[in-house]
């Protein structure tokens, strides 16, 4: 079996799985407690937090420690939001974001909040002055992801965080950066990101682990109500093991990110020159997007049907994201990108990671070949 299902989780670093066993075995004391195990615990945090500024050059006191990004990402927007409700109700999101923000958001507006939900291109990214065009005198944030995790593309970070800031130097920016971190260079500072969310086990870290970074001088209003952890943004005992894990997989993602890019590229081009060209397939991917993800839909054909046929044939694939994959409906990434519901229907997305090879990519050309080809005979996958 091959596994092409990176952009969900990634196998994690032994280093990883090491310190987690060992840190369950020695460092089980609670880490708000006074004494000597309680301080050690502490300790260990504050070194992982100092590790994960260092990797995104920011301050140590700008990490929270989260259960991973749909928590930092829940945290950034709702926080921002019961913070700064006093400068307004409105925030600027776009169509394509992970429903960890969408979802954040819908919730919002069924509060009276109003959010923009900017469109997309055809290629997934969206246009800075379209997009700073809905920025208000009460917007209070505007969210946009790094890389989107269905197709790879990639936001014009820098020239949106320049226009959001000339648009109203008041309204924060919150970027997922969830896919993009170890695969693309992270620049907090230019891009003038308020907030940055990350998940661990995209970084071949522990899952049920991730961060926030709140620049110096921001204040979130806790989700969790508790005790003083995180600055108080997060309350609740912190998971040692999995917080040194997390800060582990972000040092040592963030180290090889340019010799893993360097592999990655042409194994990604390949998989793309050969998608190309099978007739009646559309790429919802390319060239411009992020190292290690392709996605593909055969029109009217179900992306289930083909992604079964595929893992008959050995290779581990998903229809869209991980947490998306269990629904019936098309996606709404592709259908904002201007696909019709055939090609939004299913669709298939493979990610790629470290332990690929050419023989790899050669071996998955022939299965979707294969896979194709077998379903066109028995028109057993179309809707
Ligand atoms: N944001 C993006 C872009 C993602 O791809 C994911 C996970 O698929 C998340 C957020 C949520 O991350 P987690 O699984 O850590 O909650």
């Amino acid at each position: 079996m091959l596994y092409w299902d990176y952009a969900a989780a990634a196998p994690p670093f032994e280093e990883v799985v090491q310190t987690m066993e060992q840190l369950m075995r020695l460092h089980y004391a609670n880490p708000s407690s006074l004494h000597r195990a309680g301080l050690e615990a502490e300790g260990l945090i504050r070194r992982s937090r100092e590790v994960c500024a260092v990797a995104l050059a920011v301050l140590p006191q700008e990490i929270r420690f989260t259960s991973g990004a749909t928590e930092s990402n829940n945290l950034a927007i709702k926080g921002a939001a019961l913070q700064y409700e006093g400068r307004g109700r409105h925030m600027v999101t776009t169509q394509v974001e992970h429903p960890s923000v969408y979802e954040s958001c819908l919730q919002l507006q069924r509060r009276g909040w109003e959010i923009s939900f900017v469109a997309p291109g055809s290629s997934g990214r969206v246009d800075p002055a379209r997009l700073a065009a809905e920025i208000r005198k009460d917007t209070v944030l505007v969210s946009v992801m790094h890389v989107n995790n269905e197709t790879g593309s990639i936001q014009p970070l820098e020239e949106l965080g320049r226009q959001i800031k000339a648009a109203n130097h008041l309204t924060l920016f919150h970027v997922d950066g969830v896919q993009g971190y170890g695969k693309l260079p992270v620049e907090l500072n230019s891009w003038k990101a308020d907030l940055y969310s990350l998940s661990a086990h995209k970084l071949r870290g522990p899952r049920g682990a991730g961060l926030l970074y709140v620049r110096d001088g921001v204040k979130l209003s806790p989700l969790l109500s508790g005790g003083s952890q995180e600055q108080g943004e997060r309350a609740g005992t912190e998971n040692v093991p999995a917080i040194v894990a997390a800060a582990k997989a972000v040092r040592m993602s963030g180290e090889q990110r340019s010799a893993l890019t360097a592999r990655l590229l042409p194994l990604r081009d390949r998989l793309l020159r050969f998608l190309e060209q099978l007739p009646e397939l559309l790429l919802n991917s390319s060239m411009e997007g992020a190292p290690h993800i392709v996605h593909f839909s055969y029109p009217g054909m179900k992306g289930e049907v083909l992604a079964r046929k595929l893992e008959e044939l050995g290779m581990i694939v998903s229809t869209r994201s991980a947490c998306s994959s269990r629904l019936a409906e098309p996606s709404r990434v592709l259908l904002a990108m201007g696909r019709d519901h055939a090609a939004a229907t299913g669709g298939i997305r493979i990610s790629l990671g470290d332990s690929h090879t050419e023989a790899d990519i050669e071996a998955l050309e022939q299965a979707v070949k294969k896979a194709v080809t077998s379903l066109k005979i028995t028109e057993g996958g179309r809707i």
